[in-house]
C-alpha cells in the first residue's frame, strides 16, 4: 500500500518539546513524524496531503496521566461541593458503588471526548470500582478508547482495605487480593500492547494507602515487575493521609512506599504534595514520577505539589486533570494553565514559563507513562498532534501565540491527530454524536444519584 504523506506547513507557532526548529512545519508518513522543516524549507519527498497551518499553534498531543473517568457522573454534587478529601470520599463511595457497566461506558466516553477536544491524545485512567455486575470495568473502557481512536493507559485499580480493617472505603466496595491479582493478570495478557504506537496499555494501581492492604501493594509491585507494566497510586495528597500512614503503618508516605517495593522508576504517583526535602531527593534518585493535578488540589484544598523541587531532584513530572468529581472538568489545556498559575504562586513567575508547563503536559507526561514514542515532535515519534486556533475573542490583542494558549485560557483544540489520523476536525470529534452522548450521560448521572 502506498504511504500517506501529510505536510503540515508553516504553523503560526509550534512547540516541539525538544527545542528543535520546526517553523516550516512537519511531514507525517502514515502514523509517524518523518521530517521537521525549518523556515522556508519544503518536504524532501512529494506529499499526498497538505494542511496549511498558518492560523494554528501546533503542539504534540497532550498526555493526561491521572483521571477517574467514572466520576464525570458525580461532578459538582452539592453535598460534597465544599468538602476536603476524606469526607468527600466517604460521601461518594456509596454512590460510586452503584455504578453499572452502561454508566461507566457513558462516563468514559464523556471524559475521553472532553479530553480529546482539549488537545489530549493519550489518557491514563485509574479505575478501582468493581461492584457486582461491573467486574469487566476495564474491558468496557478498552472499547470506548478504541471507538474514539485515542491512546490510553488503563490502570487496573483496587481497594482491599475496608472500614472493618481500619481503611476508609465501605466494606462492600473492597475486593479480595486473589480476585484483584488474577483480574490484573488477565487484563495485561488480553490488552497490554508493547512497543511504539501502542494504543492500549494496562498498569496496576492499588488506590491509595488508606484503601488497600500492604499485601496488595507488595503483590502488585511483584506482578508489575514480572509482567513489565507500570505501577500507579495516589500518594501524599493530604495531611489526613500522612496522619493515616503514621497511625496505620508507623511510617510517613514515602517510607511506606519504599517498604512495599514501590520506590522506583516503574511507579508514577498522583498528587505528590506533602513531601519533605529528603523525600523529594529520594523520589528523584529513584526516578519515581509525579503527576500534578492542580485543579483537584485547589478544589479540595489539598496543597501545592513541589514541581520545581521534584524536577530539580530528577523526578519525572507530568500533568493530570484527576477525576471529574474533584476538578470538575476534563480539560487538559486548561489544566496546563492551572499548573502555570499555581506553580507561579509557589515558585515565582520567572521560574514557570509557558514552555516549561507545556513540556510537563507532553514530554513529561509521556515519561510518567514510560513511553518513548509520544510527547514530542521529532522524526520517528508517533504523529500525535494538537492544533489550536487563536481566533476567539479571548485571544484578540495577544502577541506571543504559545504564551497566549495558557495566559488567555485556550480551552478547545481545532484539530487533533492521533497516529496520523485526524480525530478532531473543526473542533468536532469524528464519528461522535456529542449531543446524543450528553443526553444519555445526563440521564445516567441523575439515575446514579437517585438510585
Ligand atoms: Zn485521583
Amino acid at each position: 500500500m502506498a504511504a500517506t504523506r501529510i505536510w503540515i506547513s508553516n504553523p503560526l507557532a509550534i512547540f516541539t518539546a525538544n527545542d528543535q526548529d520546526a517553523s516550516g512545519g512537519l511531514v507525517i508518513e502514515n502514523d509517524r513524524i518523518v521530517e521537521l522543516l525549518g523556515a522556508g524549507q519544503r518536504p524532501a519527498h512529494p506529499c499526498t496531503q497538505h494542511f496549511d497551518a498558518r492560523e494554528h499553534v501546533v503542539l504534540p498531543g497532550l498526555i493526561n496521566t491521572h483521571h477517574h473517568f467514572y466520576q464525570t457522573l458525580t461532578r459538582a454534587w452539592a453535598p460534597v461541593a465544599s468538602q476536603p478529601l476524606f469526607p468527600w470520599l466517604q460521601a461518594l463511595y456509596p454512590v460510586w458503588a452503584r455504578l453499572t457497566a452502561e454508566q461507566l461506558e457513558l462516563a468514559s466516553q464523556v471524559a475521553l471526548a472532553e479530553l480529546l477536544l482539549s488537545g489530549c491524545t493519550t489518557a491514563a485512567d485509574h479505575h478501582y470500582l468493581f461492584p457486582d455486575g461491573l467486574e469487566q470495568a476495564i474491558d468496557v473502557q478498552v472499547e470506548v478508547v478504541r471507538k474514539l481512536g485515542m491512546r490510553a493507559m488503563l490502570s487496573r485499580g483496587s481497594m482491599s482495605l475496608g472500614e472493618a480493617d481500619g481503611g476508609l472505603p465501605p466494606q462492600h466496595t473492597v475486593q479480595d487480593a486473589e480476585v484483584i491479582l488474577s483480574d490484573s493478570q488477565r487484563l495485561i495478557q488480553r490488552y497490554h500492547e508493547r512497543g511504539d504506537g501502542a494504543q492500549i496499555q494496562i498498569a496496576l494501581a492499588p488506590c491509595s494507602p488508606f484503601s488497600v492492604t500492604r499485601e496488595i501493594m507488595r503483590a502488585s509491585a511483584e506482578l508489575a515487575e514480572q509482567e513489565d507494566v507500570r505501577l500507579h497510586t495516589h500518594l501524599a495528597e493530604t495531611l489526613d493521609e500522612e496522619a493515616f500512614c503514621l497511625r496505620q503503618f508507623g511510617l510517613r508516605t514515602v517510607d511506606y512506599l519504599d517498604s512495599v517495593g514501590w520506590l522506583g522508576p516503574r511507579t508514577w504517583l498522583a498528587h505528590g504534595i506533602h513531601f519533605d526535602e529528603q523525600e523529594i531527593a529520594r523520589l528523584g534518585a529513584a526516578g519515581t514520577g509525579i503527576c500534578h493535578c492542580p485543579s483537584s488540589n485547589m478544589r479540595l484544598a489539598s496543597g501545592i505539589c513541589p514541581m520545581d523541587a521534584l524536577e530539580a531532584a530528577g523526578a519525572p513530572v507530568g500533568l493530570g486533570v484527576d477525576g471529574s468529581a474533584s476538578n470538575d472538568a476534563s480539560n487538559l489545556i486548561l489544566e496546563a494553565r492551572q499548573a502555570l498559575l499555581l506553580q507561579r504562586l509557589r515558585y515565582g513567575a520567572a521560574a514557570i514559563t509557558p514552555e516549561r508547563v507545556l513540556g510537563w503536559a507532553t514530554r513529561g507526561s509521556a515519561r510518567l507513562l514510560g513511553r518513548h514514542d509520544i510527547g514530542e515532535l521529532t522524526p520517528g515519534k508517533q504523529a500525535d498532534l494538537a492544533l489550536f486556533r487563536l481566533d476567539e475573542l479571548r485571544f484578540s490583542g495577544s502577541h506571543d501565540p504559545l504564551a497566549a494558549l495558557l495566559l488567555c485560557g485556550a480551552d478547545r483544540a481545532d484539530r487533533v491527530m492521533v497516529g496520523g489520523r485526524w480525530r478532531v476536525l473543526d473542533g468536532q470529534i469524528e464519528g461522535l454524536d456529542v449531543a446524543r452522548l450528553q443526553a444519555l450521560h445526563r440521564q445516567a448521572a441523575s439515575k446514579l444519584l437517585t438510585a
